[in-house]
């Protein structure tokens, strides 16, 4: 089984399971995905989020205001 979100046009996110991609396509072939919020047909895979950099390659570069020392009233006070 596979744990699809999806999402219609008009942004509503919603999960579905399938046995596989092909039962999603099939699904979608007959425009038997349906928004449960309103009903919309146009529905789509939605983007998963990316899980970046927790286990492997670079930590991502610090916020930087180009004032290194003492930039207490830059926008990223307290966090570099
Ligand atoms: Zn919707």
């Amino acid at each position: 089984m596979i744990l699809y979100t999806l999402r219609c046009s008009h942004d509503h996110h919603f999960e579905e399971w399938f046995s596989n991609s092909a039962e999603y396509d099939a699904k979608k072939q007959a425009a038997a995905l349906v928004c449960p919020d309103c009903g919309d047909k146009e529905v789509a895979k939605a983007i998963m989020a990316p899980n970046v950099g927790k286990s492997h390659g670079a930590p991502a570069p610090a916020p930087t205001c180009g004032t290194p020392m003492g930039c207490g009233g830059c926008a990223y006070a307290g966090q570099h």
